[in-house]
């Protein structure tokens, strides 16, 4: 009796899968679709790698305040931070981050920094291709998460890797 049991019950799965295998694909067509995203879609509210903001004048948000990695659950947030002089300004506060690293071999991507964030200097973004063979290539650095800035503003430092000069 149980093997007629075990016969029905596969039969009826095989009925489904016959029956799945001839409905419309829903499979997005990642990753060989058009655009940066090469066919992917997400919903608005996809937490995907952080971002670092800049303000209207092309100034990083980020005033170092060090709440977002007292918030990190997974304390997978480093920041050092830096005081801006009349020289070199970075932010519009007294302070900026010198040194702000996210390690991807911790963070669960909750969104608590996002949420903790005075500033709105650290949003998720929709970047979503992080996976590596190397570890060390999941902390990523400032330069790594920084917005560019638009390149219609005037103020220096005009690039990311005019940043890192700088700071260098
Ligand atoms: S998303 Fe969560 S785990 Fe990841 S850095 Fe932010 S607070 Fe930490
Ligand atoms: S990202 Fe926001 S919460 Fe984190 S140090 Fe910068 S200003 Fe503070």
């Amino acid at each position: 009796m149980s093997i007629v049991k075990n016969i029905a019950g596969i039969a009826t799965g095989m009925s489904i899968t016959m029956k799945e295998m001839f409905q419309p694909t829903e499979v997005e067509n990642y990753p060989d679709g058009k655009g940066p995203m090469r066919g992917a879609q997400f919903q608005e509210r996809f937490r995907g790698k952080h971002q670092l903001q800049r303000d209207e004048n092309g100034l990083e948000k980020c005033v170092a305040c060090f709440l977002c990695a007292a918030a990190c659950p997974s304390n997978c947030i480093y920041i050092e931070a830096a005081e801006n002089t009349t020289e070199v300004r970075i932010s519009s506060s007294e302070r900026f981050a010198k040194v702000y690293n996210i390690d991807y071999n911790r963070c669960i991507f909750c969104g608590y920094c996002v949420e903790a964030c005075p500033t709105d200097a650290i949003t998720h973004g929709h970047g979503f291709e992080l996976a590596s063979l190397n570890a060390t290539n999941l902390v990523m650095r400032k330069e790594d998460l920084l917005v560019e800035i638009e390149p219609a503003l005037p103020l220096e430092p005009k690039s990311n890797k005019d940043l890192a000069d700088v700071l260098a």
